[in-house]
């Protein structure tokens, strides 16, 4: 199935600085970062998906499946129709999504994983106090609430963490996210850089 796009997930739980990493690597040519936590917040918020998006989201609580493969395959293809993403060369660096299993199982058809990169951080308290930050400084709604953040970590617990098991243990790659924000984007890139060369040289034109 090589019409999938080559994908390498962002993994973690919120406020791990996955929305970091994906900013930083989208601006390497030859990566795509496409975040469905960015493409919700972008929404109409006045249309019926918006709506939709701010009663689960100010809950701590996942949109359903099937509206969010049905935005996001919207969105992605919308990307490639306008040039953004160039499906046949750039790698799709996918941030947020699958959020769980029923996810992956739908995902399947869209992306051939190439690598999980899993930023690991066991200091909830860390990633709490992170996330409270980010609130105040970019007024998410979903941030700002002691009992909505509980939420979300209880969710990534019982929905999100189990994917993990859904991909082969050889592509997932184990990120300390409580290490420096150089140090942790340089383990990504020692994850990524052997995975866009070997793309690159298979989409080489051949010489002679
Ligand atoms: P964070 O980066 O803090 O983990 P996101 O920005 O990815 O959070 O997501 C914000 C909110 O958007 C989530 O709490 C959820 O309501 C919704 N959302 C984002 N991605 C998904 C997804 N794949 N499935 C369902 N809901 C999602």
């Amino acid at each position: 199935m090589s019409d999938r796009y080559k994908t390498i997930l962002l993994f973690g739980p919120p406020g791990v600085g996955k929305g970091t990493q994906g900013k930083i690597i989208a601006n390497i040519p030859g990566f795509f970062h496409s975040s469905t936590g960015d493409i919700f917040r972008n929404l109409d918020a006045n249309s019926e998906v918006g709506r939709l998006f701010y009663k689960y989201s100010s809950r701590g609580e996942l949109v359903p499946d099937d509206v969010t493969i049905k935005i996001w395959a919207t969105n992605i293809y919308a990307n490639t129709i306008l040039g953004l993403f160039k499906e046949s060369q750039d790698i799709l660096v996918l941030d947020g999504m699958p959020r769980n299993r029923n996810q992956a199982n739908l995902l399947y058809r869209y992306i051939d994983v190439l690598c999980v990169l899993n930023l690991v951080c066991n200091d909830k308290e860390a990633l709490f106090t992170r996330m409270k930050k980010r609130a105040i400084k970019s007024s998410r709604i979903d941030d700002a609430k002691d009992d909505v953040i509980r939420r979300r970590f209880e969710v990534y617990q019982a929905e999100t963490q189990p994917v993990l098991e859904f991909y082969d243990p050889e592509l997932i790659r184990n990120i300390d996210a409580m290490n420096s924000p150089a140090q942790v984007l340089h383990d990504v890139l020692e994850a990524l850089v052997p995975m866009q060369n070997s793309h690159f040289n298979s989409e080489a034109p051949g010489e002679g």
